[in-house]
């Protein structure tokens, strides 16, 4: 989509540090990281946000949340912990308007967050 930051990360446009990519699905580093791993996973697909998110898109959100389990092995944070986030609309936080979760670890995180 045009105007999008994150569908620029998808077709290079703007660069971003990979960490996974599969076919409909990639992961990068925040490029303002509030927690020693930080990482966005995002659809290739542009969907606004889980708002906009249909029973069609059930395995899509399947993966990106098995991303997650992968990431955080991968990032060695998966046995101590870490927070998955997808911050909604203006009162969730959500900045950037294509869907995506934060991986958040290697550090303890704090409840209820803020
Ligand atoms: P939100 O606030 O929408 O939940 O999260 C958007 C995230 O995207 C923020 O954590 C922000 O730091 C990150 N971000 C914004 N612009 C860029 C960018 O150009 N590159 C990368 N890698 N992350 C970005
Ligand atoms: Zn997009």
């Amino acid at each position: 989509m045009d105007n999008c930051l994150f569908c620029k990360i998808i077709n290079g446009e703007i660069t971003a540090k990979k960490v996974y990519e599969n076919e409909h699905i990639i992961a990068f580093n925040d490029i303002d990281p509030k927690a020693p791993i930080h990482i966005l996973v995002i659809p290739k697909k542009h969907i606004r946000s889980i708002n906009e998110l249909n029973s069609s898109d059930i395995n899509l959100a399947g993966e990106i949340i098995l991303a997650a389990k992968k990431i955080a092995k991968d990032q060695g944070v998966d046995s101590k912990g870490f927070r998955v986030v997808f911050n909604t609309n203006d009162d969730g936080g959500q900045t950037v308007y294509h869907i995506h979760m934060h991986i958040m670890g290697g550090r303890q995180m704090q409840w209820p967050p803020g």
